[in-house]
């Protein structure tokens, strides 16, 4: 069996949305052996949708549901990687109309942003007919390899739709080593209370 990691390393200079500057995390030594300590110790400050995670229904929707959302049943998950390199601009229902998709799947959306080194303004997205066609479908989860399943809908019709039916969205996934095909997710979110988002180390098992 073959482990894939598909998740973002995590540093200084990591790839943030939109190249905001403000959203870069921090990693500070609190203690090092070099001033005389006897342990090293290290504070991360982190945007909580920094590299690859997991967002919750209150990241879109005043009220929603926080990160009581992750259900531990769902982070251990049979999925697709769905293939989606020559497609420009959004994914549409046109588009996943061509691929095999059933309720309850949870699919991974590889599109050409997983060969960006650095963030790309024009990265590929789920256009909204393409969220509204999966809710119909009854999927269970959508990733994609960019750090927003949208750009440039008004009113992040993406997001909303897909939340607000209880479908789990993770983004930031590296999937250039990844053919279409089964596979099992592991997605474990970090257990943080009351927040509308969880950095997550996802892997993918090939058998
Ligand atoms: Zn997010």
């Amino acid at each position: 069996m073959k482990i894939i990691d598909i998740s973002m390393p995590i540093h200084e200079q990591i790839p943030v949305y939109k190249n905001d500057p403000g959203k870069k995390p921090s990693i500070k030594i609190l203690r090092d052996f070099k001033q005389g300590a006897k342990t090293r110790e290290s504070r991360l400050d982190l945007e909580l949708h920094t590299g690859t995670h997991l967002d919750a229904p209150l990241h879109m929707i005043e009220g929603g549901m926080d990160s009581r959302f992750f259900r531990l049943e769902d982070m251990v998950v049979k999925c697709k990687v769905l293939d989606f390199t020559p497609v420009s601009g959004g994914i549409t229902d046109e588009d996943l109309k061509k691929k095999r998709i059933e309720e309850a799947d949870y699919l991974l959306l590889k599109t050409k942003n997983s060969f960006d080194q650095t963030f790309n303004m024009d990265f590929i997205y789920l256009a909204e007919s393409g969220a509204r066609y999966l809710v119909d479908k009854g999927v269970r989860g959508v990733g994609i390899d960019a750090l927003g399943i949208e750009r440039n809908q008004l009113g992040h019709p993406t997001h909303k739709l897909l939340l607000a039916n209880g479908i789990y969205i993770l983004e930031g996934l590296r999937l250039k080593e990844v053919k279409e095909g089964s596979y099992t997710l592991i997605a474990a979110p970090l257990n943080i209370i009351g927040v509308e988002a969880s950095p997550v180390r996802a892997l993918l098992l090939d058998k």
